[in-house]
């Protein structure tokens, strides 16, 4: 692993945990397939030497890595609305650095690819400054390090962009890691009624510890959710979050949502030819439909807080951590994620 060059860190990673996201790249399945290459973007480390122009960061501060950045400088850095930066936005596509084109990583002088700017699944790594959110050095790593993907992105699609006022009824569209955050982040912000609607009933029991009330299995009724749902709260919900990936799920979700000031945000990644249909009808009754990326949290501004969240108590993270391996046992961390068992599973890279 090369030394950091100009705004660059290497961090030492200490936890790492897998997303679909890395299962997704390694399949390899309908993206542009960029071998060798290290997989990995949620984690937690300690910076380990930083590269001229870093201010910034130092040996030893406590990080967390972001797969998609914040120069702070940009028109969407500058926006208080905005997340989505122009310089270090996600791209799956490049597996180098952006400073001069190359890679930090190689084998017998071969170079092996860089992942969203983070590759985490490695001893240590370098990234972009960018994309290393300095956290509380009192944080324990091996919780919060789940923070730096998933669990950031369901809450703040619920705290930031759904804002669900005190006492609403929300609906959460699939129980995954992201969905389950959006629940717990619905029941911060103080929902009354939360209805977890999935799929698969096996993750109906696990969501009530994250603030579910009530449960709806779309194939358990022959009528449409969003009519199930409407029925079931007198003409719909107040804020839906759709964490599926699935297009028909997104439909229901901003559906389903009461008129006149129902607003419906949309988590999932589709599939590259999905098509969003509803009658504009839907909107012209005052539905608002919203989509988020990261949960509009600015990695470098706003993750520090998040875990300053935990810290006071106000954010359980533990409950999402359900499996734990030492980094030579990796793969069972894919299996686990291939069968959908648990929620997280943490690797550690020291033992
Ligand atoms: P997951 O696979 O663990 O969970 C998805 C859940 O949705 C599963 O329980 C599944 O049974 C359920 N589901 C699938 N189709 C459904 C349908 N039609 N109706 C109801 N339930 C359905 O996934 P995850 O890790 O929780 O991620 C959820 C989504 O969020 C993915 O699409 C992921 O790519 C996306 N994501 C988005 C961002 C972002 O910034 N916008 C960040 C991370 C993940
Ligand atoms: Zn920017």
């Amino acid at each position: 692993v090369a030394p950091p060059q100009a705004m660059e860190v290497r961090v030492k990673i200490l936890f790492t945990s897998l997303c679909h996201t890395d299962v997704y790249f390694w399949e390899a399945k309908g993206q542009t397939p960029m071998f060798p290459r290290i997989f990995g973007h949620e984690a937690g480390g300690i910076v380990e030497s930083v590269g001229e122009g870093v201010t910034e960061l130092a040996p030893g501060d406590h990080v967390l890595p972001v797969f998609t950045g914040e120069c702070k400088e940009c028109p969407h850095c500058k926006s208080a609305e905005s997340n989505m930066c122009d310089l270090l936005r996600i791209n799956t596509d490049r597996g180098v650095m952006i400073g001069d084109g190359k890679s930090r990583f190689s084998i017998d002088g071969k170079p092996i690819y860089h992942f969203v700017g983070t590759s985490t699944f490695s001893e240590y790594t370098v990234m972009h400054v960018g994309c290393v959110a300095k956290i509380n050095p009192e944080a324990p790593l091996d919780k919060v390090c789940v923070l730096s993907c998933g669990i950031s992105t369901g809450l703040g699609a619920s705290i930031n962009v759904a804002k669900p006022p005190k006492g609403s009824t929300v609906a959460i569209f699939g129980l995954g890691a992201v969905g389950l955050a959006a629940a717990e982040g619905a029941r911060i912000a103080g929902a009354s009624r939360i209805i977890g609607v999935d799929l698969n009933a096996s993750r109906f029991e696990e969501a009530r510890k994250f603030g579910c009330t009530e449960f709806v299995n779309p194939k358990d009724h022959t009528k449409p959710v969003q009519q199930v749902l409407a029925e079931m709260t007198n003409g719909g919900v107040d804020r839906s979050v759709e964490c599926t990936g699935n297009v028909n799920a997104m439909i229901q979700a901003f559906e389903c949502v009461h008129d006149g000031w129902g607003v419906a945000v949309l988590v999932g990644v589709p599939h590259k030819d999905a098509e969003f249909k509803t009658h504009p009808m839907n909107f012209l009754n005052e539905r608002t439909l919203k989509g988020t990326f990261f949960g509009n949290f600015k990695p470098r501004t706003d993750l520090p807080n998040v875990v300053e969240m935990y810290m006071r108590k106000e954010l359980e993270v533990e409950k999402f951590i359900t499996h734990s391996v030492p980094f030579s046992e990796i793969n069972k961390a894919f299996d686990l994620m291939a069968k959908g068992e648990g929620i997280r599973c943490i690797i550690r890279m020291e033992n």
